[in-house]
């Protein structure tokens, strides 16, 4: 594996994990991995071929049957090894985030702290399998309820949470029982066999958790595949509808989540020096890469102006540079490519009829090979305007005036998008009716970004997720296992009879 700081003459290969050990990829189709602060390449990552998806699926469902077998203490006993490894280890992961995605690494410690609660979450897996019992439900008759893991299990994760998304997922899946395949981005794909390792170290069983490296050939083998019993899939928009119909077609269960444009409601009563605190953090925190930033800032009446000109004071203020140097707040973008997209809506924007406030064109510091764009803060944008109907992804905050809180909620509600929400305001009862109203699945009152606590459930609404089961908590645990009702009845000579009637309580 490469080592986070210390790049290679001849970038290393990433190969996959399968079975409880590396495994070379063989398809000879590769990608290359960069460090977007230096625009250098270090390393390799294999792309794996329909063959090498069905030997690691091979090896998820041999270990299938002995781990769902193992007992409940003994399964919570991992979970309890496992959060102790990544809490040791958690600086370790952070680098190897950092070299691949960018981001600084205080940032990259949150990502694995958030993914850490998640795992936390499942040490008490024994409660959360608890089923129910209703003893004498007929005469002679008690009914309880069982949740059983579905099986192999493939999680198809982005670049922008490397370890927290997959975190999400695999801590669920393998607590309750299922084994687990991960294709996580090629982009950043060290911390998935990082993780690989950690869970060996754990003393998860060989075939358990695996990985494998690819592109769309690994993740359409993914979906076609009839061992994978279910699909967990966080990604772009159209990516998602793509894996949940096929996936849904060939009669897995899936849920795939998918882009967002965030609101930040502010109300003219809102503390005007918090919103602005929070709307730049919230916006150019990871370079605006997060699925839960805040990309456009909702002004209600005479709050605009000194909203505009509190967020404008604090930009130049944001230390744009590598991520791995800790006077760094915000660090590059994921490739070349991406920064460039993303400037592209600064560029255009007056073109629309957008007033560009900040350019983050001008002062992009960092290496000069780096994917670096600086933040960029741009008002008067309107619904039909590219800047505000598309889901940027990069350090861009959008500014749109309204006049009234109605016209505000209006906007929120049309979008296509509903994955967070937030309200800004001293008003208890605006703010409460603003949760009741509102069309996201997340809603933060006065809180930017609402990723829940992990006893709660992450999920959007609308073109945010496809399907019905939001990541970890309560709805992680129905996501991963099949419910089953077991009616039962012990021989009682003395009440045995013939009755070829339908079965009714008694
Ligand atoms: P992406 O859709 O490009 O890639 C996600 C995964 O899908 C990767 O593993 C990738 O290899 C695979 N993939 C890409 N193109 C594919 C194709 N044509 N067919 C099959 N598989 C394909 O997303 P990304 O750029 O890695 O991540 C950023 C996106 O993820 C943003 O849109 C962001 O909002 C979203 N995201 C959403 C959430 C959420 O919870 N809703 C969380 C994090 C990120």
């Amino acid at each position: 594996m490469t080592h986070p700081t210390e790049a290679p003459a001849v970038p290393a290969p990433i190969d996959h994990w399968i079975g409880g050990a590396p495994f070379a990829a063989v398809s000879g189709r590769t990608a290359p991995v960069r460090n977007p602060a230096t625009g250098e390449q270090i390393a390799t990552v294999g792309l794996a071929t329909e063959a090498e998806v069905d030997r690691a699926v091979q090896a998820a469902e041999a270990a299938f049957p002995a781990w769902r077998a193992l007992s409940l203490t003994r399964r919570a006993d991992l979970m309890f090894t496992i959060r102790q490894l990544v809490r040791e280890r958690r600086d370790e992961i952070a680098e190897l985030i950092t070299a691949q995605h960018g981001k600084v690494l205080s940032d990259a410690r949150g990502e694995v702290t958030r993914g850490l609660e998640v795992i936390e979450f499942c040490c008490g897996i024994p409660h959360l399998l608890k089923g129910a019992m209703s003893e004498q439900a007929s005469t002679g008759i008690d009914v309880y309820s069982l949740r059983q893991p579905l099986g192999v299990v493939a999680g198809i994760t982005p670049f922008n949470f490397p370890a927290m998304v997959p975190m999400w997922m695999w801590a669920v899946a393998l607590a309750c029982g299922n084994t687990f395949v991960l294709k996580p981005s090629e982009k950043d794909p060290s911390v998935s066999l990082y993780t690989a390792e950690l869970l060996r170290d754990a003393g998860v069983p060989d075939g358990v958790f695996n990985v494998v490296n690819g592109d769309k050939v690994a993740v359409d083998a993914l979906l076609a595949h009839h061992d994978v019993a279910a699909v967990s899939f966080v990604g772009s928009t159209p990516v998602a509808r793509y894996v949940y119909e096929r996936a849904t077609a060939a009669g897995k269960r899936c849920q795939a989540f998918g882009g967002a444009k965030n609101h930040m409601v502010v109300l003219p009563d809102a503390d005007v020096e918090m919103a602005a605190d929070a709307a730049v953090s919230a916006a150019y925190g990871s370079a605006g890469e997060r699925c839960m930033a805040i990309s456009m800032l909702v002004a209600v009446g005479d709050v605009a102006d000194p909203l505009v000109a509190a967020i404008e004071r604090r930009i130049p203020a944001v230390t744009v540079g590598d991520g791995a140097d800790p006077a760094s707040e915000m660090g590059p973008l994921i490739t070349a490519d991406h920064r460039d997209r993303v400037a592209s809506y600064v560029a255009n924007a007056g073109g629309e009829g957008g007033r560009v406030v900040v350019d983050g064109r001008d002062g992009a510091d960092g290496d000069a090979n780096g994917f670096f764009l600086a933040p960029s803060l741009i008002d008067d944008l309107e619904p039909g305007m590219a800047a505000y109907d598309d889901e940027i992804f990069g350090p861009v905050l959008g500014v749109t005036r309204v006049g009234t809180y109605e016209e505000a909620v209006a906007l929120v509600n049309e979008n296509p998008f509903g994955n967070g929400t937030a309200i800004f305001t001293r008003d208890g009862g605006v703010a409460r009716q603003f949760s009741f109203a509102v069309q996201a699945g997340m809603v933060g009152i006065n809180v930017p970004i609402p990723v829940p606590v992990a006893f709660y459930s992450f999920g959007g609404w609308k073109s945010s997720l496809f399907g019905d089961r939001h990541l970890y908590g309560t709805e992680g645990i129905d996501f991963y296992t099949h419910s089953k009702v077991v009616t039962a009845r012990w021989p009682d000579p003395a009440t045995s009879t013939v009755d070829l009637g339908f079965p009714q309580t008694r």
